[in-house]
């Protein structure tokens, strides 16, 4: 007997801690689900007005403040305000992305980079959009590379001003949200120049506009027509000699004093930007939860469409077959259903660690170093996930799937540069690689590229691979597993959690090693630093990616291990399995090259993957119901056969 799940017991349980705040955002987001269709009717310039409008809307609910402090108007909890984010991405996904930008990105950057002052003059402001602003970090010249940003701001001791220049047209702002139309002012990111001396990169609230009217020394210019979020004003920014009084600069990380004294509490010039940039971590972690909740919301058309659908007669001979009984169409969607449950777990971890850092509950470098990195790897992972699944999603409605109305066209188009924004995920996975090489020690955070690669050539090997958690994890998985240190994935079960994570373990043990050793061997070669990192690049990227697997599963087997027996436990340990098992095979010609997958077992995981997906059809319409996404956003009328 399958299990039996009740749906709004699974809702509650991924819904968590945060119950409340995603019911909030499924009411406002069913109350305006008409700005779905709105999306494709309007001008860009209306739908861009009516994605400003419902901002506010929201504001006005409290849905988009909690993560702020209670004394300006916000909810004073930051674990909520990921979870209200997360949500919101079920709906119109320029509103999410607008959002972001208003609440993540510049209310974060004022929150996090600036001081008291700074907080009682725009705070309370921002948190209702009576103050809308937007954050100019990149720029057309760099993008990935922040440091090289080429926009100045000048210390001027005689006014006792910052005069912000663009100082060619590569350095101007780009894609920058809200800056084409609705930013009253900005967050600049520029090289802050004090007395002949440039200290790096800073922020700086800098005004753009007046009353709609763009201020003296400003140019803005519309990106104009994107792939997809054209609710969304992005747009370029050039600033001609603009003066700002000093105390626009956002000084929680350093000061220059009137008489044009630069001060900051942390010396190094790299490790305070990379402090600085550690402050807006949070705007990762909702991009990754919200790429996980858009694949919910194409899986569910998906799911919910292939028990309707009829096409072949198959095993009976009068009446054609459900997509949904099809191995195939199994195969294709189930593994997906299963690493969205686990990429959602994920997510709530790193979202509780964020919750932990920035409540001051948990606050030491290396716990903001294993943050920082995780929520670099999740977000990757999870937004590479949303653009794979809801392809799949959309070829699994056949030609239905390509008409607008059934929300595949703007899930496909809005949330591929997730993969983009908030850091390209490339960059991203090596970020998180830089972590694991040098074991998250806030001494080594300052490291470029370069400085990695040397840093390892410099240790013995053995010392590097004894610095890695994955490696001592395995051996404590290789005690309890049948087999003991050599045959132990010959003989366990392949439904055993300790043999699967086992697995993810040993590979991403066995490829950082792998890295270490090709970095020391070149640069013991002769090589250049930077050569040697360019031709290891792939091997460092795997590595990243085979510690974020490892993570997500871990999640995936924690949160079923903390439930009772019984129908839920079992049916999550389904897709648990599945998730796992899926996982392995997508990799197995690396397991079996490694000697840790016989052709004979390699097999077997496939036919177990099958079975799996056999077990979860009865459940599958229940667990994408679980999600809760509300039918008014789900659209897909003739899809899901009912009317909107
Ligand atoms: C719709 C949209 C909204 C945005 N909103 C904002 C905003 O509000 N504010 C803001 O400041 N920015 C914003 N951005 C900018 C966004 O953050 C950048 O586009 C992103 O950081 C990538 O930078 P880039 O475009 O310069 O790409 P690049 O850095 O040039 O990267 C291009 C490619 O090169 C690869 N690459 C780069 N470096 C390396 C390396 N060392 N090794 C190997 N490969 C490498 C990358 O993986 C990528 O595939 C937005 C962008 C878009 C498209």
């Amino acid at each position: 007997m399958p299990p039996t799940i009740d749906v709004p017991e699974l809702t509650r349980f991924l819904d968590g801690t945060y119950a409340e705040a995603r019911a909030l955002v499924r009411t406002n987001l069913a109350e305006h689900a008409e700005v779905l269709e709105q999306a494709e009717t309007l001008s860009r310039a209306e739908y861009r007005e009516r994605v400003k409008e419902l901002l506010v809307t929201m504001a006005a609910t409290g849905q988009t403040g909690m993560g702020f402090p209670e004394k300006y108007g916000g909810g004073g909890d930051i674990g909520a305000s990921i979870a209200s984010f997360e949500t919101l991405a079920y709906g119109d996904l320029s509103v999410l992305v607008k959002v972001g930008v208003q609440f993540g990105l510049f209310g974060g950057a004022i929150l996090q980079l600036g001081t008291e002052r700074h907080h009682d003059a725009y705070l309370a402001d921002l948190i209702t959009g009576r103050l809308m602003g937007c954050f100019a970090m990149t720029e057309t010249g760099h993008g990935s590379n922040v440091q090289a940003l080429g926009t100045t701001a000048t210390y001027d001791p005689v006014t006792d001003e910052f005069v912000v220049t663009t100082p060619d047209e590569v350095s101007g702002k780009d894609y920058i949200g809200n800056a084409a139309m609705h930013a009253d002012v900005a967050v600049v990111f520029a090289q802050l120049e004090v007395g002949g001396t440039s200290h790096g990169v800073h922020a700086l609230v800098v005004p753009l506009r007046r009353d709609g009217e763009l201020l003296p020394g400003v140019r803005v210019e519309d990106d104009g027509l994107k792939m997809g979020l054209n609710g969304v004003d992005n747009g370029r920014l050039w600033f001609d000699h603009v003066r700002v009084p000093r105390a626009d600069l956002l000084d929680r990380f350093a000061t220059v004093s009137e008489d044009g004294v630069y001060e900051s509490p942390i010396d190094n010039p790299d490790r305070r930007f990379f402090t600085m940039l550690g402050t807006l971590v949070q705007g990762r972690v909702c991009v990754g939860g919200a790429g996980i909740n858009a694949a919910k919301v194409a899986l569910t058309i998906a799911t919910k469409y292939a028990v309707r659908r009829r096409q072949f007669k198959a095993a009976s001979p009068d009446t054609e077959q459900l997509l949904l009984d099809y191995g195939l169409h199994q195969r294709r969607l189930f593994p997906l259903l299963a690493r969205t449950y686990a990429l959602h777990f994920a997510q709530e971890v790193v979202s509780a660690q964020l919750h932990a850092v920035f409540s001051g509950t948990v606050d030491d470098e290396q716990t903001r170093r294993q943050l920082e990195s995780r929520a670099a790897g999740t977000k990757a992972l999870g937004t590479w996930h949303a653009t794979r699944t809801i392809q799949e999603c959309r070829e699994a409605c056949g030609g239905a799937g390509y008409l607008a109305v059934n929300r595949f066209a703007a899930l496909k188009a809005d949330t591929d540069v997730f993969t983009t924004f908030e850091g390209d995920n490339h960059v991203l996975l090596q970020l998180v690689a830089k972590g694991l090489l040098t074991d998250y020690s806030s001494d080594f955070e300052h490291l470029d590229q370069l400085g990695v690669v040397r840093f390892v050539a410099g240790m013995a090997l053995e010392t590097v691979i004894e610095r890695t958690s994955a490696h001592k994890l395995l051996e404590r998985i290789k005690d309890v597993l049948p087999g003991g240190s050599d045959d132990w994935d010959q003989e366990a079960g392949l439904l055993d959690p300790n043999y699967q994570l086992a697995m993810l373990r040993f590979r991403e043990e066995h490829m950082l090693s792998g890295v270490a050793r090709r970095l020391k061997r070149g640069i013991d070669d002769g090589m250049n630093p930077g050569e040697v990192f360019s031709r290891v690049q792939d091997h460092v990227i795997g590595a990243a990616r085979a510690h974020v697997e490892r993570l997500v599963l871990e999640a995936f087997v924690d949160k079923v291990s903390s439930l009772p027996d019984g129908d839920l436990r079992a049916a999550l340990t389904l897709l648990c399995n599945l998730h796992a098992l899926a996982t392995i095979e997508q990799d197995r010609a690396w397991f079996m090259e490694h000697g840790r997958l016989t052709v004979q077992r390699s097999k077997t995981i496939s036919r177990e993957v099958n079975d799996l997906c056999l077990a979860v059809r009865p459940l599958a319409v229940d667990l994408v119901d679980a999600f809760a996404v509300p039918p008014e956003l789900l659209r897909s009328p003739d899809l899901l056969g009912c009317a909107p």
